[in-house]
């Protein structure tokens, strides 16, 4: 299989012939058409295997779309949530990459720094976000960001999230989220808290595995 195959618009397919990326890895292969439909899906994959192209490039794909034929979205609207600065750095710079022929605007953010850029920067419009979850709950709770908007919602390394403390500040922030948005869940391991976190805020989700 060759990215050609996935029908990805024209902005991003150069994005990633200019990366030197062929052919989608298999967790691509699995997910990306999946989340191009539009389904939950719960993703059993570890680092390295290119899981964060995976969700990356369909959500730049369907947000090209919208934010190309309506000029300025108002709303945040994908939100990606992993458990480090370094995970949310990683992240930021694939949307960054594989989106650098659209004009999605992006922003990623964490705790353990002055707040005041990244407000500044919401301030401006943002269309999708990247972020450590005790961070996005501060700045939610000032009043800086509204997720009554929110189109998919990625969990990142959601075991390791479990492993660090999250789990309950996850909850809070999938609870901000409208309803009737898409989910997306990738975990290394699914241990019983992540398997449950799927079954409480999944709709039926595809599972896929590598
Ligand atoms: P990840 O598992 O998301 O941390 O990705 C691991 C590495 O694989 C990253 O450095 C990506 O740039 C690279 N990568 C992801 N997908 C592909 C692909 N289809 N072809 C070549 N490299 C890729």
């Amino acid at each position: 299989m060759k990215f050609e195959d996935l029908n990805l618009l024209k902005n991003i397919q150069q994005a990633l012939t200019e990366e030197g990326y062929e052919a989608p890895t298999p967790i691509q292969q699995q997910a990306i058409p999946i989340i191009l439909e539009g389904k939950d899906l719960v993703g059993c994959a570890q680092t390295g295997t290119g899981k964060t192209a995976a969700f990356a490039i369909p959500i730049l794909n369907a947000q090209h779309r919208i934010v190309g034929s309506i000029k300025k979205v108002k709303y945040i609207r994908a939100l990606v949530i992993t458990p480090t600065r370094e995970l949310a750095l990683q992240i930021g710079e694939s949307f960054d990459t594989y989106g650098k022929y659209t004009n999605i605007r992006q922003l990623t953010i964490f705790g353990g720094v002055n707040q005041t850029s990244q407000v500044d920067q919401l301030k401006k419009g943002v269309d999708i976000l990247i972020a450590t979850p005790g961070r996005l709950l501060d700045l939610h709770k000032q009043g800086f960001i509204n997720l009554d908007h929110l189109h998919t919602l990625v969990l990142d390394e959601a075991d390791q999230m479990l492993d660090m403390g999250f789990i309950n500040d996850v909850k809070k922030i999938v609870k901000l989220t409208p309803e009737n948005r898409q989910t997306l869940l990738f975990s290394a391991t699914m241990p019983l808290p992540i398997r449950e976190l799927a079954d409480t805020f999944l709709r039926k989700p595809e599972y896929v595995s590598v």
